[in-house]
């Protein structure tokens, strides 16, 4: 036999024997194969982007179907037409990490390197983080200096609670709470001043009812190996890092950014993965076209009925929230959709404000509100300190975003479907001349109710996303589960697991 393969797809053979004409078959079976891609946000458009990008084959084809008119899901940025950017949903990747540093390669890849916008590491929105405890705002340790004196609202030096922790003999549970987690290692102080805001800073969720293991797997489980979470980190910061070629993963680590954004907003990103796709040969974005359906058949494909469309594909990937899928699998698979409607989300308001003027108490990144004090409001991101490239450009103006809801969203507010905006940016104000003493009146204001928004990784979620690849695998299912519901809220994590199951599969 004597057959060549190349890569664009085309097969030489000199000779006809059967296995010839077998290989021939199976190549032509790879090049019309089918992927669909459920979902259009970042997960759904990197694993597509991933999976298109490879000369490996496996797919001829590959659709996303999106139910909206435009992909990015969460990630949405409005540019107003005076030039200032207002984020409504992320607004700075981390750059740390295995996670973070794919983001800046991708983004690298995609010529983007120029549009980015980090925070450098001595700006006051690195350093200062405020929570508002108490009817007063603190400013959360930073550096060597802050965590040897006693600092408000603590009553000891940081440095004594990091001290002892090696030296708690409770032993850490294959999950718990990040409230008990931190309390039984840290102390009471560490787990309301700071894990409880940090939750509510990233999963507008309850540090009590989260897991520690899912939602800060980087600190949970070194934590949990060696006994000690000092122990832990100070270990795993000694093990070898993969180095990157990359320029840009070698200036972010150079001068130390904490989180960096692009110059019109992370919608760039999206932007550019989808105009990518689009261009690309055998990849179609169809959006407006909501999945509906999935069913799964005897030769082991699975028939995606959209609202416009039916495919029979080989292979799924879904990267829409959990519950969405659940809903769409058929009833013989109801183990599946228990598994899958587990995994709920809570709904967010993101309320984004423009002053004149710089009407800001003090620079910093924003201020935190944990969840005791029963606030309204979860928390306050000062866009325009964080990232003045995004002012409009003129005289100064002060961007900020209120964000609100979360865990306790129907307890303050009701039903999201049906809360009002006008009360929301009234709530908003309110807090805000309460807090930070602003009374002067938006030039702008944006308010956005974003309903089941953010996953929330509840104590033993680890073992549901078990359960679920388990019956996926025992099941021979040509279906793989991404996006946030899973492995990681943040974009950089979306990013990451999107890439690795498109490259799963192409192996
Ligand atoms: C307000 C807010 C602020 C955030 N801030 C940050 C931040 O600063 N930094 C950070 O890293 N992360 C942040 N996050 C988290 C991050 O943005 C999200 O976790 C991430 O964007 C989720 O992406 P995804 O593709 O998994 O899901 P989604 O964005 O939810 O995308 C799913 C897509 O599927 C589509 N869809 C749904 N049902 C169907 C169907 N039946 N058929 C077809 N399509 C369907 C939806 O329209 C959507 O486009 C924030 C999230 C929110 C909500």
């Amino acid at each position: 036999m004597s057959i060549l393969f190349s890569y664009n797809g085309v097969a030489h053979c000199s000779c006809s024997c059967l296995e010839c004409f077998q290989l021939v078959c199976l190549l032509l079976a790879k090049m019309t194969a089918l992927a669909v891609v459920l979902g259009g946000g970042i997960s759904g458009l990197s694993s597509a982007y991933y999976l298109a990008r490879s000369q490996a084959l496996r797919f001829g084809k590959v659709v996303v179907v999106e139910s909206s008119h435009r992909t990015g899901g969460w990630v949405n940025t409005t540019v107003s037409e005076d030039g200032a950017i207002f984020e409504h949903g992320p607004r700075s990747l981390r750059t740390a990490g295995a996670v973070g540093k794919n983001t800046l390669e991708l983004v690298s890849i995609k010529n983007l390197s120029e549009s980015v916008v980090p925070v450098l590491s001595h700006h006051a929105a690195a350093n200062k983080r405020f929570i508002y405890a108490r009817n007063q705002m603190h400013q959360l340790p930073s550096g060597l200096k802050s965590v040897l004196f006693t600092q408000a609202p603590f009553t000891k030096p940081f440095i004594s609670y990091i001290m002892k922790e090696p030296f708690v003999k409770t032993e850490i549970e294959e999950d718990e709470s990040v409230h008990d987690f931190i309390r039984k290692r840290l102390g009471n102080e560490i787990a309301d001043y700071v894990m409880d805001p940090l939750c509510i800073g990233i999963f507008a969720g309850d540090a009590r009812k989260l897991s520690a293991k899912s939602c800060f797997p980087a600190i949970f489980d070194p934590a949990r190996q060696r006994g000690s979470l000092i122990k832990g980190l100070f270990l795993q910061g000694k093990e070898a890092k993969s180095e990157s070629n990359c320029a840009l993963v070698k200036q972010a680590k150079k001068e130390r950014w904490p989180v960096w954004t692009l110059q019109g907003g992370l919608q760039t990103l999206t932007d550019k993965l989808t105009d990518t796709l689009m261009t690309q040969h055998g990849v179609e974005i169809i959006k407006q076209n909501q999945c509906k359906q999935l069913e799964f058949t005897d030769n082991n494909t699975i028939k995606v009925t959209t609202k416009d469309n039916c495919y029979t594909a080989d292979h799924v990937i879904s990267a829409v929230p959990a519950t969405v899928l659940s809903g769409l699998l058929p009833s013989n698979h109801n183990i599946l959709s228990k598994l899958l409607q587990e995994i709920q989300q809570v709904s967010v308001a993101v309320i984004n404000l423009e002053f004149e003027g710089n009407v800001l108490p003090t620079d910093g990144f924003g201020y935190l509100i944990p969840s005791w004090e029963k606030s309204k409001l979860l928390g306050v991101i000062y866009d325009s300190c964080t990232f003045p490239q995004h002012n409009r450009p003129g005289s100064p103006t002060t961007r900020l975003t209120c964000m609100m809801g979360g865990h306790w969203f129907e307890d303050n507010f009701g039903d999201p479907a049906i809360a009002d905006p006008e009360h929301l940016l009234a709530v908003a104000m309110e807090s805000l001349k309460e807090q930070i003493n602003i009374e002067a009146k938006p030039t702008r204001s944006i308010v956005n109710i974003h309903k089941d928004a953010i996953p929330q990784y509840r104590v033993g979620h680890f073992k549901i996303v078990d359960k679920i690849n388990k019956y996926l695998d025992h099941h021979n299912m040509p279906l793989d589960v991404i996006g946030s519901s899973f492995c990681g809220v943040s974009v950089n994590d979306c990013i990451y697991n999107g890439r690795r199951t498109a490259e799963k599969l192409l192996t």
